[in-house]
């Protein structure tokens, strides 16, 4: 096989930011509106604080207002609902996004239910499930790491994916069972994989589009991958690095993997996303996408496509 495309989810992600920055100051000069997003997180856990640091620093970058609401810990359900209403009133607050997970005394689903489907830039509000679930994606606010994906396979294949098999392996309501939607409405002939799968190898190797979402550090090894086939790994995965030695207190180095092991899967496939700098970026830069959808339809316009 010739070198593959080297899906570079970095480089792809800072254009659309660009894109959607020169729409903000577009809205915000024929009407006044300024795009606004809330980010809301609960407790201090370190990877949702760099998570949600990340998020609002991009959203200052497209020129948006950004808020951030830091909860602690111990917040109730109750003080959190009060929040989420009131963000939900905010006229200036066109995207809500509350980092999950949330500690155990709140019931996830009932705080992002309590969102305003309109405001719900994560898509995870059952109104925005059933949008996609029903073909009206273009309604929808989509999950933004499907969304990410999405951009990156109709860059290489083109908007009509017309007679490609497309497996997912993973079925999580935030990458797996969207993911599968969307690649369904481009005409995709669709498997969704799981844990409970028979023989996944021989399920992926009829794969023209492979997308990963598993959480287990390069399980999709050569074998998996079927010659030409677009892959997409949305894993990230911490790894001991053994070959980088030991942190100053003894711990050892790590890095991050994919799901996908990346040298195998490269040498067959046409095109393969690498991690980091694949999906991840992705999805921040469709996070943006949508908050900016959202404040044009509160402008009533329609958003840059
Ligand atoms: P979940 O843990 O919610 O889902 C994992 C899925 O993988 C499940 O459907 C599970 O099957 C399936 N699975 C687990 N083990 C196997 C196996 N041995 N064989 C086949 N299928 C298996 O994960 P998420 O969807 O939330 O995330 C998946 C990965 O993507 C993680 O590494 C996560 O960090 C990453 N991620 C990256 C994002 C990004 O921005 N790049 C955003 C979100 C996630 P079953 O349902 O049967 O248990």
């Amino acid at each position: 096989m010739s070198d593959p495309i080297i899906m570079d989810g970095k480089a792809r992600s800072k254009s659309i930011i660009e894109e959607v920055t020169a729409a903000t100051r577009r809205l915000r000069d024929e009407t006044g509106v300024q795009p606004g997003l809330a980010v809301v997180i609960v407790g201090s856990d370190p990877a949702s604080q760099v998570y949600v640091g990340s998020k609002a620093k991009r959203a200052e970058e497209c020129g948006f207002k950004s808020v951030k609401h830091e909860l602690t810990e111990d917040t109730s359900e109750d003080e959190l609902l009060k929040v989420v209403d009131a963000l939900n009133r905010d006229d200036t607050i066109h995207g809500i996004l509350v980092q999950l997970p949330l500690p155990k005394q709140i019931d996830d689903a009932k705080v992002i239910q309590a969102i305003d489907a309109d405001k719900d830039v994560d898509g995870f509000h059952l109104v925005n499930v059933g949008r996609i679930a029903t073909g009206a994606a273009d309604e929808a606010f989509v999950p933004c790491t499907p969304a990410g994906c999405m951009v990156m396979i109709r860059d290489v294949l083109g908007d009509d994916l017309s007679g490609l098999n497309a497996v997912i392996v993973g079925r999580s309501n935030i990458v797996g069972k969207p993911m599968a939607q969307l690649l369904l409405a481009a005409n995709a002939t669709v498997t969704i994989a799981h844990s409970r799968t028979r023989d996944l190898a021989s399920v992926c190797a009829k794969a023209d589009i492979l997308v990963a979402a598993v959480g287990r550090p390069e399980m999709i090894t050569g074998d998996f991958v079927k010659d030409g086939a677009v892959v997409v790994d949305v894993g990230i995965n911490r790894v001991e690095a053994a070959d980088k030695g030991a942190n100053a207190d003894g711990s050892p180095k790590t890095r991050l993997v994919g799901d996908v092991a990346y040298d195998e899967a490269a040498a067959k496939a046409r095109a393969i996303t690498p991690v980091p700098g694949g999906v991840g970026p992705m999805t921040i830069g469709m996070l943006m996408a949508n908050t900016l959808r959202s404040a044009y339809r509160a402008a009533g316009r329609e958003a840059p496509k």
